[in-house]
């Protein structure tokens, strides 16, 4: 049943039409649990609150099926004015892209442009910039321009999904330019000659590639909200000497609240994933197929606004 449900979510996010009849009437149906809001501005009393609360923050523009140029260029300016709002209000807070919302399935000249614009106000303000991982026909192409543009900009990360069978492979091919990864499960649907089918597999590489990334010396986020691999982390870093400022625990704005805040009662560091925008749609679909408790805030999003 839950695979069913997954996959049915998965398939909406994917889904056009659907995601221009969402834009269009707008109706949040409970997105305002896991989204800071339609414009960075009504986001930044939110940053500052989780701020207050010890929590760091990093924050995306939604925005997917970016493919005329004009509109790439548009949501690069966007991720400057961020960039800038970040530093002006002095926010504790990273900022997280996706390569195809700045022109990614258009043409890589546009890309590396676009990125070299926001790298360069990022790297004047001291913010740092994540790339977002998307679906593995995109990994190859983002990994390539991280590397080129991490030569060049060492306020650069990117993210390493476990569920790839790639990604071993991956980390030793990063390790040369000393990489900033958040580490993840991975959120797309995704065929068995890809990505490993099985839960169990992929909480298996998810820990073994914590492992490798953190001996390696990088500095690692892990982002889950899976009891077990923040258990595992814990026991990794202290069998392993590794200190706090090495590490971060990452997690979506608006889930496990309590298990943040416990994290940093620990002294860990926590960052929270805040997106932001009109293009809620896709995102809000990811977040109901990974776990269909998420289904009953939307249904009384639709029933009680
Ligand atoms: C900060 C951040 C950034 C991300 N960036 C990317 C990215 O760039 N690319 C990408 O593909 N994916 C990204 N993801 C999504 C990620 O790949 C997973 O799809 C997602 O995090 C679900 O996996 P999980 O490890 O959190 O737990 P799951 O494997 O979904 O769940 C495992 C267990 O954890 C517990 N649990 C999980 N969620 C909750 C909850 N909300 N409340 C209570 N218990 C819960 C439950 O016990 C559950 O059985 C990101 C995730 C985070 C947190």
């Amino acid at each position: 049943m839950e695979a069913i449900s997954k996959n049915f979510f998965l398939y909406l996010s994917n889904n056009k039409l659907l995601d221009r009849f969402a834009k269009r009437f707008g109706k949040r149906f409970g997105a305002d649990k896991i989204v800071g809001g339609e414009t960075f501005s009504q986001a930044i009393p939110l940053i500052q609150q989780l701020n207050h609360e010890g929590l760091q923050v990093t924050v995306d523009h939604l925005g997917e099926f970016v493919n005329c140029e004009a509109e790439a260029r548009d949501r690069a300016q966007e991720c400057i004015r961020c960039i800038q709002s970040i530093a002006n209000h002095q926010l504790n807070s990273e900022v997280s892209l996706k390569l195809t919302s700045l022109g990614l399935d258009i043409n890589r000249e546009l890309v590396i442009e676009n990125m070299e614009t926001i790298l360069e106000e990022a790297e004047k303000r001291g913010v740092t910039v994540t790339i977002d991982m998307e679906d593995s026909s995109r990994c190859e192409a983002t990994l390539e321009i991280y590397k080129e543009l991490k030569d060049k900009y060492e306020n650069l990360g990117t993210v390493v999904q476990s569920y790839l069978y790639r990604s071993d492979k991956d980390l030793d091919e990063l390790d040369a330019c000393k990489p900033y990864l958040r580490l993840v499960k991975g959120a797309y649907k995704e065929s068995g000659k890809v990505a490993f089918p099985d839960k169990e597999s992929v909480d298996k590489n998810l820990k073994h590639l914590i492992k490798k990334n953190l001996l390696n010396g990088h500095y690692t986020a892990i982002a889950s909200h899976d009891d077990a691999i923040v258990d595992y982390t814990k026991k990794l870093v202290e069998e392993h000497d590794i200190p706090n400022e090495r590490f971060e625990f990452q997690m979506l704005y608006g889930m496990r609240n309590q298990m943040q805040k416990d994290l940093l009662k620990e002294g860990y560091n926590v960052r929270v994933y805040m997106p932001y925008g009109e293009d809620w749609y896709g995102y809000f679909m990811r977040r109901l197929a990974e776990r269909p408790a998420n289904i009953a805030f939307a249904i009384k999003g639709i029933f009680c606004k």
